[in-house]
């Protein structure tokens, strides 16, 4: 996510670095640079313009702080003036009104089906009752396309296919939520190439039929400054209540995550990071002007971890560890817990520092494909007892049997049977050592 405006700025505050003293010749370098980085990053002109004068102004101001390096001083003043840039604080989703109604607007292409279905199955997390409604009259596809994520998220779609009135299927669709005790409808609607006259006056007319309490309009991240003016085109015609940002996960610029706030003044309330049902965030302004100048994101990091952790399971897990039991199917367990985190890579670009290590290392989607599919080709008692395959009569066939089934080769079961024995004897170690401790602190008293 945005590699190559985090370079560029990197590279612009770097004249600062090491220097003692902040003065006007070295701001006025920096934050020429600064703006060039922006601009580069397909930052409006006037926005990049607005925001570096106000850089180098708290930059000079702040002469006399000289407890504080020159340096950390200007990353800290562009990390504000890049979170205040995209809203300063996070703007929360209003689910208001019974149901709550959420209306999606947005070019065709931008993600709006996806985004819907994401959306739909986080507020089903948080215990709520959610009904998808397929609004795209023009395309059957669509319709298809939503029912199959639905069916993924276990969430129930509205559609009618052999009405062609969108304005009429939301409102029926809103009778047969109220009737269904749904408590939230998120509207999927039709999207065209380019802004055009029908389209706006279609979904302005579902928005005054239906009174919707947020109006989302989804955009693709990657198109820039296009990103923004279309989301103009839409406001002018909708005032929409928030904005998607999708596809970040390949948007290495940033233009449009940067200048879209200022430009049509209403916040980012969700980020897309891929094309999966739970590649969604929360858009955080203060942490992806961290993520942009390459200091990490530990808060959200540990947010998705709680997330995906399951208590019990940490729980039952953490006393077979105690026990030196842990076997091949606690291992996929735990394989599991990491993947709900989401994309490795972009995890490991949230810890401080990482993000510029990752950049030329390529870690597949699906790291642990091959993983799983050694142990699923396991028979359930090679699970439960992993040394019928460490060691012994016939373990080498076994491995081989399992290499076989699962289509990879002997070497990749022998290194993973390896790995195996070899954190086991970890876990052993510090088993070990702790009830050592726990010995001595009898015999000490403590
Ligand atoms: P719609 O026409 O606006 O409904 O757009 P779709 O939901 O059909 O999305 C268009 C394409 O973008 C599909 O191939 C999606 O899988 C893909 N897509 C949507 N959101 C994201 C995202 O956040 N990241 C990535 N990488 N792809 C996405």
């Amino acid at each position: 996510m945005f590699q190559n405006l985090s370079e560029r700025l990197e590279g612009a505050l770097k004249v600062i670095k090491g220097k003692h003293k902040i003065t006007e010749i070295n701001v006025a370098e920096a934050v020429k640079d600064v703006r060039k980085a922006l601009v580069e990053a397909d930052v409006n002109y006037k926005i990049a313009k607005e925001i570096t004068e106000r850089i180098k102004e708290k930059a000079l101001g702040q002469k006399i702080l000289i407890a504080v390096e020159p340096y950390q001083l200007m990353i800290k003043i562009v990390e504000d003036e890049l979170a205040q840039l995209m809203g300063g604080q996070k703007a929360d989703l209003m689910l208001t009104g019974s149901p709550a109604v959420v209306l999606m607007a947005g070019l065709q292409g931008s993600g709006k089906t996806t985004f819907s279905a994401k959306l739909a199955n986080q507020i089903k997390r948080q215990g709520r009752q959610v009904l998808l409604v397929a609004c795209d009259v023009y395309r059957p596809a669509a319709i298809e396309q939503l029912k199959t994520l639905a069916l993924q998220i276990g969430v129930d779609v509205y559609s009618e296919p052999e009405n062609n009135n969108p304005v009429a299927i939301a409102q029926n669709a809103i009778q047969y939520a109220k009737a269904n005790h749904k408590n939230v409808v998120i509207v999927d609607t039709a999207g065209r190439l380019a802004v055009d006259e029908e389209m706006m006056n279609e979904i302005e007319k579902i928005k005054k039929a239906i009174n919707p309490c947020e109006i989302l309009f989804v955009v693709d991240s990657m198109t820039g400054q296009d990103a923004v003016n279309t989301a103009k085109a839409f406001n002018e015609r909708l005032d929409f209540t928030g904005v998607v940002l999708t596809k970040l996960d390949g948007d290495t610029r940033g233009g449009a995550a940067l200048s879209i706030r200022a430009v049509v003044e209403k916040p980012i309330k969700f980020i897309g990071t891929s094309e999966k049902i739970d590649g969604i965030d929360v858009f955080h302004p203060d942490r992806m002007a961290r993520r942009i100048l390459n200091m990490g994101d530990v808060v959200g990091l540990v947010e998705k971890a709680q997330q995906a952790f399951d208590e019990k399971e940490a729980e039952r897990l953490n006393k077979k560890l105690r026990q030196n039991q842990f076997d091949f199917n606690d291992f996929l367990s735990q394989i599991q817990q990491i993947k709900k985190m989401g994309n490795i890579k972009d995890l490991m670009s949230m810890v401080p520092g990482m993000s510029k290590m990752m950049k030329d290392v390529d870690i597949p989607e699906d790291a642990f494909k091959s993983t799983e599919a050694i142990i699923f080709s396991m028979t359930p008692k090679e699970r439960e007892n992993p040394q019928l395959l460490i060691s012994g009569n016939g373990s080498g066939s076994r491995r081989k049997r399992i290499a076989l089934g699962s289509g990879t080769s002997i070497q990749e079961v022998n290194a993973l049977v390896k790995q195996f024995e070899e954190m086991r004897k970890v876990i052993k170690k510090i088993n070990a050592m702790q009830n050592t401790g726990k010995k001595l602190g009898k015999i000490f008293g403590r």
